[in-house]
């Protein structure tokens, strides 16, 4: 068990024009488990493996229980890694994967078998120690790969989107599992995937990335309930944050559609230019009386049972000086909404939670207003968010 801190630590691959990761900043607990995400190609990888010491710091450094291991060998630092490809040894026996790398280490036998047996316990495969992995399920190949890992008693895990090709269902389970036997564990664990969801239910911490930069590390209610800038506000919750750039009054008002309110002082000192994106997730865009609020035409309505969506775009009654700006996550193709139209996000750029008992009719208009509590303001110029 260790803490990790990533110290103001650059990641510059030789004959790349930008640097994958720059001056990340991280401490990360002992016994934490922290989620990094963020789109593909944001550093994610970069990050994991260079705390696997499989690449190379530019600059910065990297400590693991308080030492510097910024320039010690992948092999010499107590670490454990589970990727997406977990490729196990087809010839070998569940037993003989799990083990191998205690073998190597020249562990005696009787251990062995001994920390192979408590792996197998913990992930439910003792009745598997004996097959090859072509005899066994996605998911139970994926906890082979995870035991391989465990039994080694590593300072920290590092995972990297450990559960991507499992199917949508397995994924769900396995995520709780690996939480859960983590945290009881007790081992530090560095966790990444571009999915949104799985970070917010998996990390105790979440670190979300862009373009090789902390946005922002959080709980993830923080993240959800006060995102530091709008790219945060974005990527985080499903479905997407709605978010609409405006135009500041003179008289320091916020207008959206027929609602307008005062910006506090604060936020007038910190805003640096004429426009503001306001944010407002889907269950916060509440259905209001007829002319009240912001006019939304329903483009695609979908059903969930006790919850249905709304899609839709501004009404033109209110769109005037409100520019709804087309959010996406990028997630996994099997959780965005199947609505054929919102391939176009543009098109239908608001979303709404309504009560999947009562949704309203496709191109019927519906008037929302925002709850004020809960809507966030961001500074359009920077990203960043308005204090209150
Ligand atoms: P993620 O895991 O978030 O998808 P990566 O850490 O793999 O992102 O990549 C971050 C950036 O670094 C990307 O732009 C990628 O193209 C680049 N990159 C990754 N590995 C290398 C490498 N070995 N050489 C040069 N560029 C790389
Ligand atoms: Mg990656």
């Amino acid at each position: 068990m260790s803490s990790v801190q990533y110290d103001h630590v650059t990641c510059h691959y030789p004959g790349a024009e930008r640097p994958s990761v720059s001056d990340l900043s991280l401490d990360i607990a002992d016994g934490e488990f922290l989620v990094l995400v963020g789109p593909s190609g944001c550093g994610k990888s970069t990050t994991l493996r260079m705390l696997a010491g499989l690449e190379d710091v530019s600059d910065g450094a990297i400590r693991i229980g308080g030492e510097d291991v910024t320039h010690v060998a992948s092999r010499d630092r107590d670490i454990a890694m589970v990727f997406q490809n977990y490729a196990l040894y087809p010839h070998m026996s569940v037993r003989d994967n799990m083990g191998f790398a205690l073998k190597i280490a020249k562990v005696a036998e009787s251990e062995r078998n001994q920390r192979i047996e408590e792996a197998a316990r913990i992930l439910d495969l003792t009745d598997y120690l004996d097959r090859k992995p072509k005899a066994l399920s996605g998911g139970q190949r994926q906890r082979v790969a995870m035991g391989r890992a465990i039994v080694r008693s590593p300072q920290v895990f590092l995972m990297d989107e450990p559960l991507s090709n499992l199917d949508a269902k397995l994924r769900v389970q396995t995520r709780t599992q690996i939480a859960s036997l983590t945290r009881r564990m007790g081992v530090t664990t560095v966790y990444v995937t571009h999915d949104q969801t799985e970070a917010m239910t998996m990390g105790d911490r979440v670190a979300v990335l862009k373009d090789g930069r902390l946005m922002q590390v959080d709980t993830p209610r923080e993240l959800y309930d006060r995102p530091a800038n709008e790219f945060v506000a974005g990527f985080i919750g499903s479905p997407a944050m709605n978010l609409f750039r405006t135009t500041v009054s003179p008289q320091h008002t916020v207008e959206l559609g027929t609602l307008s309110w005062q910006l506090s002082p604060a936020a007038r000192e910190a805003l640096t230019g004429p426009e503001v994106t306001v944010g407002v997730r889907p269950e916060d865009l509440v259905i209001s009386s007829e002319g009240h609020g912001l006019a939304v035409v329903a483009d695609v309505v979908e059903e969930l049972g006790a919850d249905a969506y709304v899609y839709g775009h501004l009404d033109q009654r209110t769109a005037q000086h409100v520019t709804p700006v087309a959010t996406s996550h990028g997630e996994d193709e099997d959780t965005v909404p199947n609505t054929g139209l919102n391939t176009e996000a543009d098109a239908s750029p608001l979303v709404i939670r309504v009560d999947g008992r009562q949704p309203p009719r496709v191109e019927t208009t519906v008037w929302v207003a925002p709850d004020p509590e809960r809507a966030h303001l961001f500074d359009t110029a920077t990203g960043l968010r308005l204090p209150d």
